[in-house]
């Protein structure tokens, strides 16, 4: 029996096909630290293919290609998979470089008295210059560590990749959620406390391309400095907040002695 040939489904399938072939089959793995890409690769479905004939075709003078259209499609198409889907939040949220979700609305409304207060935290004498290498000015906040850096060591932060830094430019026209100001107020100073110990090196503007990455590698990768954090006492049930025993008396003053 010869099959014939629908052109809505072929339609519907061509209209399908980017959507499928771009989306990854695999989410991206940090490996070695660097960010990796999808791994996985679109693999030619009955769509591709045919458009791929039908293109060769035409290319070989074929005036009426028939005989490629009278090929059937090898599979029906399935919805877009559920991939898509996932993790798709409403046009009306807005989500913060630290993954909270807000009201679109309120980030809107309150955007010049954030602009106004993460310009306060910057210019507070412990910010104004560069938390890795003492540069001025401060233009960038990597927010994920609570850190004012340089145009230069912003673009170090960048290339480390989003699960190590997340860099925020402090001048432009980004809006800026309420726990990414919380993350900055601490400052530069606090931060390097946290990140550097006392023993860890301090950069000067000077430093070379390399040591300076091979610094921001080892500050915030790899946590080279960090002094440890020690757990929480557990607490000791034993004890309990009583009132101090009253003054002994004195015994013998009773009897005038
Ligand atoms: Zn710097």
């Amino acid at each position: 029996m010869q099959r014939v040939f629908n052109p809505i489904h072929l339609a519907a399938a061509a209209i399908l096909e980017p959507v499928v072939a771009a989306t990854p089959k695999k989410a991206a793995t940090p490996v070695n630290g660097q960010h990796r890409g999808p791994t996985g690769s679109a693999t030619p479905t009955g769509a591709a293919a045919l458009s791929g004939r039908l293109a060769a075709a035409v290319r070989n003078g074929e005036s009426s290609p028939r005989s490629v259209l009278d090929e059937p499609v090898d599979q029906p198409r399935a919805l877009p998979p559920e991939s898509l889907l996932h993790g798709v939040i409403p046009a009306t949220m807005w989500t913060s470089k630290l993954g909270t979700n807000y009201s679109l609305d309120d980030i809107r409304k309150n955007d010049k008295r954030a602009h106004a207060e993460l310009q306060r935290i910057r210019w507070r004498p412990d910010n104004s210059r560069c938390a890795d290498c003492a540069a001025t000015p401060t233009v960038w906040a990597i927010v994920n560590h609570g850190t004012f850096v340089c145009l230069r060591c912003a673009s170090v932060h960048r290339s480390l990749g989003t699960h190590i830094s997340k860099p925020k430019g402090c001048t432009g026209t980004y809006l800026w959620g309420p726990d990414e100001l919380q993350a900055m107020r601490p400052g530069n100073r606090a931060a390097n406390i946290a990140l550097l110990g006392d023993s860890a090196p301090r950069l000067t503007p000077d430093v070379s391309d390399a040591a300076l990455r091979e610094h921001l590698v080892d500050k915030y990768e790899k946590k080279r400095w960090a002094p440890a954090v020690r757990p929480p006492e557990p607490p000791d049930l034993m004890t309990f907040d009583e009132p101090p025993p009253p003054p002994e008396e004195d015994f013998f003053a009773s009897f005038g002695v």
